[in-house]
C-alpha cells in the first residue's frame, strides 16, 4: 500500500506525490482521511509560508489540520478503536511530560507538534495519517466526517467561550463574522447565551450570523460600532467581547465596548503591535483574556454536535476533491468574504 501526500512546493503551488505509508506505532491509529477543512492559517501559509519572513519555513511542507477519517489499523496498545470507526483528529500532539502538559494546559506545551504549523512535522493533506490514539476521538453514528473535520475550528470557539465563562443572561459581542467568529457564536449559543451581537463589514456574513442565531448584527461599514453598542446597552457596554477578526482596528475598540467588570477575549491573531487604552480597562476593572488554540475540549465539542445543538454542517460553503487541492486553496483565498469553510473530500 502507498500513501499520497500533497506538498506545498512553492507559494501557491502543490504537488501530489506517492509516499511511503506512515508507520502505525503501538499507541497510534492509522486513519484514512475523508474530509479536511481549509483553515485561514493554511491559506496564509499557502500564500506566504514564512509569513513575511517571521518564520524560518523550508518548503516543501504539508498543510491541513482540520480533519476526520476512518480508522484502518490500530497499534498494539490501542483497544479503544477498531478498523471502520469514524474519528476526528486533534491536530496538536504535545510532549505529555512538561509542567504544562502535566497541569492539563497541554496547548501551551513548548514541544507540541501541531499539524501544518512550525516545526512542520506533519499535515493532514495525505490519504493516510498515523496519529496517537489519545488525540483521536470517536464520532458517534449520527455524525459524519464532514462534521468531524469541523470539530477543530469549533474547539477554538468553544475554548474562547469557556475562557469568557459565557452563560445565559450575559450580553456577548463578537467582532468579526469569519469562520472563527461564527464558531464562537455557535459555542456561545450552545452555552445558552441568547443576547449575542455580531459585528462585521460584510452584509452576507452578517446574514449568516443571523441564520446561526445572532440576536443583533452591526455592519461596521455603515454604523459606528462603539456608538451602536453604547446605544444598545444604555452606555454600559457588553459583558463579554470577543475579538475574532484579527484586526488591530477592532482590537483597539475593546476597552470602550466592554462593560465594567466584563471580559474581553482575544481570539483572532492580531499581527504586530496594537495600542490599546488600558487606562479605560483599569477604570472598568475588565479582564483581558487571550486564547491559544484549545485543550481538553474535543469530546465536549463532539457531544454537543451529536446532541443536535450545533448546526455545524451549515458552515461548509464549498467542496473540492483532494486532486483539486490547488484550486481549492486558490478559491478559499479569492472568496475569503463568502467561503466560510472550504472542505476537501478525499
Ligand atoms: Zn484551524
Ligand atoms: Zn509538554
Amino acid at each position: 500500500m502507498k500513501n499520497r501526500t500533497a506538498y506545498l512546493v512553492e507559494p501557491g503551488k502543490f504537488e501530489i506525490k506517492e509516499t511511503e505509508m506512515p508507520a502505525c506505532k503501538e499507541d497510534d491509529v492509522l486513519v484514512k482521511v475523508k474530509h479536511m477543512g481549509i483553515c485561514g492559517s493554511d491559506v496564509m501559509f499557502y500564500q506566504d509560508p514564512t509569513v513575511g519572513g517571521a518564520l524560518d519555513t523550508r518548503l516543501p511542507i504539508i498543510l491541513g489540520h482540520e480533519c476526520a477519517g476512518i480508522v484502518v489499523e490500530t497499534g498494539k496498545n490501542v483497544t479503544r478503536f477498531h478498523p471502520g470507526d469514524a474519528v476526528a483528529l486533534e491536530p496538536g500532539v504535545p510532549c505529555g511530560t512538561c509542567a504544562y502538559c502535566l497541569s492539563g494546559k497541554y496547548n501551551l506545551c513548548p514541544d507540541v507538534n501541531f499539524m501544518a504549523a512550525p516545526p512542520w512535522k506533519t499535515g493532514a493533506m495525505q490519504i493516510y495519517l498515523a496519529h496517537p490514539a489519545a488525540f483521536t476521538f470517536p464520532l458517534p453514528k449520527q455524525m459524519d466526517t464532514i462534521e468531524g473535520a469541523l470539530i477543530e475550528p469549533l474547539a477554538v470557539g468553544m475554548h474562547a467561550a469557556a475562557r469568557a465563562q459565557a452563560e445565559p443572561g450575559k450580553s456577548v459581542l463578537i467582532l468579526g463574522a469569519g469562520c472563527i467568529g461564527l464558531m464562537t457564536l455557535l459555542a456561545c449559543k450552545n452555552r445558552g447565551v441568547s443576547d449575542i451581537t455580531v459585528v462585521d463589514l460584510f452584509e452576507n456574513r452578517l446574514k449568516k450570523a443571523r441564520e446561526l442565531g445572532a440576536a443583533h448584527v452591526i455592519n461596521g461599514k455603515e454604523k459606528d460600532t462603539m456608538e451602536e453598542v453604547r446605544r444598545m446597552t444604555e452606555k454600559r457596554g457588553m459583558d463579554i467581547v470577543f475579538e475574532t477578526a484579527g484586526s488591530a482596528a477592532t482590537a483597539r475598540q475593546i476597552p470602550y465596548l466592554v462593560k465594567a467588570g466584563g471580559k474581553a477575549v482575544m481570539v483572532g491573531n492580531v499581527h504586530g503591535k496594537t495600542p490599546m487604552d488600558l487606562f479605560e480597562m483599569n477604570g472598568k476593572e475588565a479582564d483581558l483574556l487571550s486564547v491559544f488554540r484549545y485543550r481538553n475540549i474535543f469530546p465536549t465539542a463532539i457531544a454537543s454536535v451529536a446532541s443536535g445543538n450545533i448546526p455545524l454542517k451549515t458552515m461548509v460553503s464549498d467542496f473540492f476533491s483532494f486532486e483539486q487541492a490547488e484550486e481549492a486553496f486558490a478559491y478559499a483565498l479569492k472568496e475569503k468574504q463568502t467561503a466560510w469553510k472550504v472542505m476537501i473530500t478525499f
